[in-house]
């Protein structure tokens, strides 16, 4: 059995799990987190199944950097008006808990954040 076999964000891709979509195109899929640390929280994702920022190669380059020019227009677009904030976490101790690579995007007004939000 492949990894990506029981990854909940593959199911998300699939459409086997509901989300709720941002965006979408090819490559890339952006939606809102499950659990909102921010009035603002979505995810971005590539479709195609990379464990963590820890196993991408020069395979991956096209796509990461897609994803990372594809952030400022997605937060304007959820609702980030004065900043936002993108973090990746990477392996156990980096706090990843899903292991298909995904970028956080937090914003919306700072006293309305939970805490811890990274
Ligand atoms: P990590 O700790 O791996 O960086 O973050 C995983 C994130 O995925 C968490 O913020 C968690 O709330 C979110 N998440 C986990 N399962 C689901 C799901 O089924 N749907 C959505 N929309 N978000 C999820
Ligand atoms: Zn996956």
């Amino acid at each position: 059995m492949k990894s990506q076999d029981n990854c909940v964000f593959c199911k998300i891709v699939a459409g086997q799990i509901p989300s709720n979509k941002l965006y979408e195109d090819d490559d890339l899929l952006a939606f809102h987190d499950i659990h909102p640390k921010a009035p603002v929280h979505f995810l971005v994702i590539p479709k195609s199944h990379v464990d963590s920022l820890a196993e991408c190669g020069p395979g991956d380059a096209d796509v990461l950097a897609r994803i990372m020019l594809k952030v400022p227009e997605l937060a304007r677009l959820a609702g980030c008006h004065n900043g936002f904030r993108t973090v990746i976490n990477t392996g156990t101790d980096g706090g990843q808990e899903v292991f298909h690579l995904h970028l956080h995007v937090l914003g919306g007004p700072r006293d309305q954040w939970k805490s811890p939000a990274f």
